[in-house]
Parts: C-alpha cells; structure tokens; sequence
C-alpha cells in the first residue's frame, strides 16, 4: 500500500467585511470581500464551521490527464469550500475502483471508524470513488462504518481533463452532505449530479452517462441545490444500527456471483465451490430462476456446506429461496430485494461473524 499522504486545510482566516458575491452553481453565498491571516490563537469563523475528512481513493474524478489528482488538489478544487466546512484528508489509494482489494476495503472502514471514534467532532466523512464499483464500496461502508455520522462516496462520470467534468461540484455536494446535521442516522450515502442515493439502493444504470446512478422504484433520499433536502430515510439497518465489526474481521471469505442465461453450466458453480468459495451468489432469471445444471451446481454447494443466496438479474424485484426450501438442514438463503454484488457484501460480513443458517437469514431480512 502507498504511504499515506496527509493533507490538512484550516485556513485561519477572519473576515473583515462580509458581502454577497456572486453565486458559486446558482447558490447564493454570502462570501468575504478580504481576508486577512489570523493571528495564532484567535478564535476563527473557520473554527466553527463543520469539519469533514476526505479519505480520497482515486477513480475518473482524480484521473486527470499527466497525472491522478492527489487529495490536496481535490480538496484545493472547490471553489470557497474554505468557506463552508473545515476540510482535512488523506490519500488512501488513487487507483481506480476496480483495482482495490476486499483487504483494502477492510482497511478503509478501520480507518473511519477510527476517525469518528477518536474525533467526537467531526460531522462527517467523504470518500472519492471510481463509480465502476462505487455502488459496493458504499454499501460496504453502509454496513461497516458504526456511527449516526454520514460517509458520503463520491465520484464523477467525466475526468478532470474532460470538458463538463462535473467532478468539482459532486464533491462541493459531497462536503456540503457531509456536513449537514440531517445526514445523520442516513449510513452512507453516494451523493452524484445533485442527488443523494441510499447505498444500499443506488446501482450505476449506464455505462457511460452522467446521470447513470439511480434507486430506480425506491428513489432518491434527497437533493442537493440550494440546499441539502432528505425527503425519506432508509427502513433497512446499517451505519450505526449495523452488527458488523471490521476490528474482529481479519478476512472477507471468497463469495462468488454466478450468473444465469440460457442454458448456464453449474460447472462454474462447482469450480468456484471447489476453489474455495463460502457462499454463491445466483443472479437468476426473473424471480431469481436457475438453469437445470446451475440447479445441479448449487445442489452441490448445499452438500459442501456453502451457503447459496438467491437474487434476481433482472435489476429490481424481491426474490425468495430460487427453487427449493430454505431449511434447518440447508444453506439456501433468499437475497430478497439486494442487487446480486450487494447480496455478496452481505454474506462476506455475515460468513465472518457467524455460521448459523438462521442467523444468516436474519441478516438478510435486517439489512
Ligand atoms: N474506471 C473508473 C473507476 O471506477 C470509472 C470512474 O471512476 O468513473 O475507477
């Protein structure tokens, strides 16, 4: 892992006459006209402003042309934001979202949790993703980060060297979620193109446009314009309502997602079981329907003692146990309404806590 390259920004600043400038994205802001260096000591506007720390990962919203962004430039990127929250960061990784490690995950939601915990006044967390598998991260750190305190994953569609690149005003949005109070008791959330998805929910819908994040049915739980709105909150638990303890976990399991079309093969089921897969995810057709081999391959699973949940490929929909009961005597498990790579995250955390059936299945109703 790279070394950890720490950025701190508290501008010490005090102003000395205050008028309205003009709006930064339409939002009028009453901004200083001068601003003079604090004499140390002095009590600041700055001191009171909320505080957020940026663990900044990489992805297309650092990726510019010649060279990633690093966390000071991200931070030093948004115009003002010196004059809406104390910002301090560091520098995690700068690879793209793809290319971090279930370890590496581990890692980060150690180090936020350590933050909050260490940090009694800090009002929130941002974290800069690639948006590939950013929807993952966050539903992680939704389940693992234990605190009423928000962490908001961020990321943008565009690169810094891309006309339009919208990467500045998601993470000013990001910052701004972050440290509004009603963000608490929300877990994380992604906050992209002005709107805040719950982790659990989101999942990236186009390979390439900008509005590509969405909650389809379920919706958004806010927006960020004028100003940070929630119009709901999320039933399922998580942040500090989560069970999930990353000091007691040294390892995620191997948890595979398999996938069903016509005429499927169970033998990639049985490669996986016999490469050393704990769980099996099926991603079936409809309501979570497998293939006649891929019946065989997950029948095989159950008989090695690998736990089998059943989700759906088709992107929306609950599903129940994917043919067969769920039992005493099995491990099948219904993934209800989480997106197949989203159940995997469940049953990585959940294999590593415990290894009751039952108990699996109430984590599956819970989260
Ligand atoms: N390839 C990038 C990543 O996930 C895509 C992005 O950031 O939008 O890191």
């Amino acid at each position: 892992m790279r070394p950890v390259v720490r950025a701190i920004f508290s501008f010490g600043l005090i102003l000395t006459s205050t008028v309205a400038l003009p709006a930064v994205d339409g939002r009028s802001i009453g901004l200083s006209a001068q601003q003079t260096a604090q004499p140390a000591g002095t009590a600041t506007q700055g001191d009171t402003l909320p505080r957020v720390y940026l663990f900044a990962t990489g992805g297309t919203i650092s990726n510019r042309d010649g060279g990633r962004l690093t966390v000071d430039e991200l931070i030093k990127s948004v115009p003002n934001l010196s004059q809406r929250v104390r910002a301090e960061g560091e520098q995690f990784s700068n690879v793209s979202s793809g290319e971090i490690t279930l370890a590496q995950w581990l890692d980060l939601s150690r180090r936020i949790n350590d933050r909050f915990k260490k940090d009694a006044d800090l009002a929130g967390v941002v974290v800069t993703s690639g948006t590939d598998t950013l929807e993952e991260l966050a539903y992680f750190l939704h389940l693992t980060v234990r605190d009423e305190r928000p962490v908001v994953v961020v990321g943008s569609m565009r690169n810094p060297s891309t006309t339009g690149y919208e990467g500045v005003a998601n993470l000013e949005d990001a910052f701004r979620v972050a440290a509004e109070p009603a963000s608490r008791g929300m877990g994380a959330v992604v906050v992209l193109n002005d709107q805040i998805n719950a982790a659990r929910e989101v999942t990236k819908t186009d390979a390439r446009l900008l509005n590509t994040f969405s909650s389809h049915d379920y919706g958004v739980l806010g927006t960020v314009l004028d100003r940070v709105a929630y119009f709901r909150k999320p039933l399922k638990r998580g942040g500090a309502q989560s069970e999930f303890d990353v000091t007691k976990i040294q390892a995620l399991p191997r948890v595979d997602v398999i996938l069903t079309y016509q005429g499927a093969p169970g033998d990639l089921i049985k490669a996986a079981v016999d490469n050393g897969a704990k769980g099996i995810i099926t991603a079936g057709a409809g309501a979570g329907a497998l293939s006649g081999s891929q019946s065989e391959g997950t029948a095989y699973a159950l008989e090695k003692g690998v736990y089998v949940v059943s989700t759906t490929r088709t992107g929306g929909g609950t599903v129940g146990t994917g043919g067969g009961r769920g039992n005493a005597n099995n491990r099948r498990i219904s993934g209800d309404d989480l997106q197949p790579v989203k159940a995997r995250i469940l049953l990585m955390l959940a294999i590593a806590t415990t290894e009751d059936v039952g108990e699996i299945r109430r984590i599956f109703r819970e989260y």
